[in-house]
């Protein structure tokens, strides 16, 4: 059976550079906020054509301490309103509540699953002081109509691009750069993945920077100085060594990502399966995902299943619908719940073995929209 992402496989090709890495760590006896993660701040900031970066503990703190740090700022109202997508992970919205703030869900785009600017200013309140555009499966959301909506209504716009490394708008913007301030997570299987949890906030704004930099580290700036209540939530120095060693590869990695999903869009032909919008440029998504949907998903699950593919939901119960968020459950999101039974994951990344692919391809188009009722062997597929 193959995996829905071979991280051995990616991670061997690095294996000389990471262990070298590994051991000027070790070697260097500086574990936490050293020269390591100083270069990767750096060389992180450079790649999303941004004044700073900021490394911190995982994708979930990065966007929860921007968010703090507006409130310390005095640029979001404690308890303020803060509208994010209903279909992303559910680290978005816990971020919000993390911050003391009050997630305020929106529906996707009926295509495209990204949020609607429309849907969002229709949601925005007295209270309202904050919108999240998640780049959903790696492609960047409307940011200059959201950007509209936002500056209409004095808010705050903010990227939550955990999946989006790697893309670029119409006017070569790096994600990272397209709002007032961007959470990144380098979790393993993200298209930039550290060998741990890792994260970082991107911004052009020092301000913001130095109040993240400040929150991440208990609230201090200098030792033994805390000026606010912070939390400890750092970018280690390994991880931030494995993450230099990486991101050499980010810009490779996109490029073989989007030529993967070209090939998918162009041979996977069925009509019962609805294939992804590309967007506007091709670099606007990264395909850290490739999801397709389809009225018989669990049978097409099934189907691949059978056929020795791998796949996946992202996501298959939406905020609303999680017992975390009971408050939230007597909201009705129509659009996201048929999505959510409708949507599958197929497997794509950089090394993908040839015969994978073919097979991810041929699977789909031989689909027919129910399972043969034979014993696994003789499924469908053969
Ligand atoms: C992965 C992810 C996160 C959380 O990142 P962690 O590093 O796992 O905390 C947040 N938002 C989205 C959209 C994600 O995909």
């Amino acid at each position: 059976m193959h995996r829905f992402l071979d991280l051995q496989l990616l991670n061997a090709r690095d294996e000389a550079e990471l262990t070298e890495a590994f051991l000027r760590v070790l070697r260097s006896g500086w574990f936490v906020l050293g020269p390591e993660v100083e270069a990767f701040e750096q060389e992180f900031a450079k790649a999303c054509r941004v004044d700073h970066a900021v490394g911190v503990g995982n994708g979930l703190d990065a966007l929860s301490l921007i968010l703090k740090a507006y409130c310390q700022l005095g640029r979001l109202a404690k308890g303020a309103e803060v509208i994010l997508p209903d279909n992303t992970f559910v680290a978005t919205a816990l971020a919000v509540n993390e911050a003391g703030c009050v997630p305020v869900l929106v529906e996707p785009e009926e295509h495209s699953f990204l949020i609607d600017p429309q849907r969002v200013e229709a949601a925005i309140g007295p209270n309202t002081g904050a919108i999240i555009a998640v780049h959903l499966y790696g492609r960047l959301a409307d940011m200059d109509r959201l950007r509209t909506v936002a500056d209409k209504h004095n808010l705050l716009l903010i990227e939550d691009a955990a999946q989006a490394h790697g893309a670029f708008d119409t006017s070569g913007r790096s994600v990272g750069a397209l709002g007032d301030a961007a959470s990144f997570s380098f979790f393993p299987v993200k298209n930039l993945g550290a060998l741990g949890d890792a994260g970082a906030v991107t911004s052009d704004d020092p301000q913001l920077a130095e109040a993240v930099r400040c929150l991440r580290n208990y609230g201090s700036s200098e030792k033994y100085v805390h000026t606010v209540k912070g939390v400890n939530s750092r970018l280690d120095e390994l991880q931030a060594a494995m993450l230099r060693v990486k991101l050499r590869r980010l810009d490779d990695d996109i490029t073989a990502r989007r030529t993967l999903a070209q090939r998918y869009l162009a041979e996977i032909s069925n009509p019962l399966i609805e294939l992804p919008q590309v967007g506007k440029p091709s670099t606007s998504h990264a395909w850290h995902l490739f999801v397709v949907r389809c009225a018989a998903r669990d049978a097409l699950q099934a189907h691949l299943q059978a056929c020795g593919i791998p796949t996946l939901i992202h996501y298959p119960v939406p905020i609303h619908r999680q017992a975390a968020y009971k408050e939230l459950s007597g909201q009705t999101f129509p659009i996201t719940e048929q999505q959510a039974g409708e949507i599958l994951s197929l497997p794509l990344y950089p090394e993908m073995p040839e015969a994978l692919v073919e097979a991810v391809i041929e699977a789909c188009n031989r689909f027919t929209g129910h399972v043969a009722a034979a014993k696994p062997k003789e499924s469908s597929c053969l």
